[in-house]
């Protein structure tokens, strides 16, 4: 079974490819914009209002993770819900109405220590005088054996990408979050059966995803259990049990595995120019300052409690505000070396 999944390497190669628009060399932009996810493009609509006309690399994705959710019943203005997709397509369509531009391209080092900041990318050089860093997060691998082999083989990261390959099959889903019963959830339509393995006994996801979980007939839960290996050779057979009560592993047939864990906020970039948390989380001052001043945060790069759409769109809009007020209080000085000053404004 081949899997529609694509490896970073193949990523790399389409984003190196797909780009179209190759800057300039040393393209100087008022705002720099990492990661399309709703926070950078909520900061792209602020700033191109401003009339600033904000670059918007992309990184990987498009979207970043809302664009593979199937649907977002959470987000205002939309009682019916909305596709992950359509909503990050609404998103980058109202930026661009008022100028800013979207880049299909990932920034590959970042000097936070030149004025204009320098970043690299896979097509060029971009000097910006301010950084929006809304780069988002990865999700966890479990790190078991069998499941990096068999990645795009059975074993998924993204129920709405690979779901359709199982159709009247029996799947496992890891995870007892929001995630993994809302794509559990989802499962269900193609899906014969629907196991959620959880190391607990109760679930950490809310309480309206849990009940419709409980509900589905299609799910069932296997408490206090861990993965610790995923078999097959061409495509997923089995999954290695343990149940943590009884110590009883058990071989437990499956053709797929659907793994969500949470995720890694994505900082490396950042390491050693900018504060990270005892997960690598980047620390946001009064939500989305930085120690460096024109350079902000936003989105689940720098948040590791609500990490909603709604909240990362609203983080977005607050990091361009204070982007656009930087800049005006400090427009003619960008060419200068750094001045640290008070970002309070
Ligand atoms: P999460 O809330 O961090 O949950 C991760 C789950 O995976 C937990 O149940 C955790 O178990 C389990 N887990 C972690 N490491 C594990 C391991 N090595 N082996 C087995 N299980 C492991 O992550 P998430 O579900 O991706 O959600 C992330 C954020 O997005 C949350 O704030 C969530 O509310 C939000 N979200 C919201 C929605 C929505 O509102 N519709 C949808 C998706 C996500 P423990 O419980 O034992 O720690």
């Amino acid at each position: 079974m081949k899997l529609a999944m694509i490896n970073q390497e193949d990523m790399e190669f389409n984003l190196m490819n797909l780009s179209s628009n190759k800057p300039a060399a040393d393209q100087h932009v008022d705002v720099l914009i990492l990661g399309s996810g709703p926070a950078g493009l909520s900061a792209a609509l602020y700033a191109s209002r401003a009339e600033l006309n904000p670059v918007v690399l992309t990184g990987m994705e498009l979207g970043g993770q809302v664009s593979l959710t199937n649907t977002v019943e959470n987000f205002p203005g939309f009682p019916d819900g909305v596709g992950g997709n359509e909503l990050v397509e609404l998103f980058q369509k109202q930026a661009e109405r008022f100028g800013a531009k979207v880049e299909f391209d990932t920034a590959t080092e970042v000097d936070l220590h030149s004025r204009p900041f320098r970043i690299k990318t896979y097509n060029g050089d971009y000097l910006a005088n301010t950084l929006i860093i809304t780069t988002g997060a990865t999700p966890y691998h479990l790190n078991i054996p069998g499941e990096m082999e068999l990645t795009g083989r059975g074993v998924s990261y993204c129920a709405t990408c690979d779901g359709w390959f199982f159709k009247d099959k029996n799947v496992i889903v890891v995870g007892g979050g929001d995630s993994a019963l809302e794509e559990g959830i989802f499962l269900t339509r193609y899906a014969k059966s629907v196991t959620i393995v959880h190391r607990r006994e109760t679930l950490r996801a809310g309480a309206v995803l849990q009940s419709r979980a409980v509900e589905n007939p299609k799910i069932q839960f296997l408490w206090n259990t861990v993965a610790e290996e995923i078999l097959g050779d061409e495509a997923v057979r089995s999954i290695r049990l343990k149940n943590l009560d009884t110590g009883k592993t058990t071989d437990y047939p499956t053709d797929g595995v659907f793994i969500f864990i949470g995720h890694r906020p994505n900082t490396q970039l950042f390491e050693g120019q900018l504060e990270l948390d005892g997960q690598g989380y980047l620390v946001a001052e009064n939500w989305v300052h930085t120690k460096i001043p024109g350079v902000f945060v936003a989105g689940e790069v720098a948040d590791p409690i609500f990490r909603q759409v709604i909240t990362s769109a609203g983080m977005g809009a607050a990091a361009a505000m204070r982007a656009i007020h930087y800049i005006q209080e400090h427009s003619g000085e960008q060419e200068k070396p750094q001045i640290l000053v008070n970002t309070k404004s």
